[in-house]
């Protein structure tokens, strides 16, 4: 029977991975994605010169739980608005076998 800590750890797992957790709770990752979002502004996959759109999420092409070299590498993230990166998180929710 598991320990009400080890459920608060699944609990976890299922939402966000404490790796993960662990990462975006450090002030190196906060300077790296302000220093981002300052020098890029625009979603990179929706903003055009007609329409521009802000971007607000960080987002690694390759996740850090497979390669956590590449978590502060700025050509592994993209900055996204929050519409461009919640399709992101879904897709990458349902993808399998990765
Ligand atoms: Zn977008």
């Amino acid at each position: 029977m598991p320990t009400p800590a080890a459920r608060h750890t699944d609990y976890n797992r299922n939402r966000r991975d404490p790796v993960l957790l662990e990462l975006y709770g450090t002030s190196r990752w906060k300077r790296f994605r302000s220093r981002i979002r300052a020098e890029r502004i625009l979603c990179e996959r929706c903003s055009t010169r007609e329409r521009p759109v802000v971007g607000v999420e960080v987002h690694h092409k390759i996740d850090p739980r497979v390669n956590m070299e590449l978590a502060f590498e700025e050509t592994n993230v993209e900055l996204l608005c929050k519409s461009c990166h919640s399709s992101e998180t879904a897709k990458n929710a349902t993808r399998r076998g990765q």
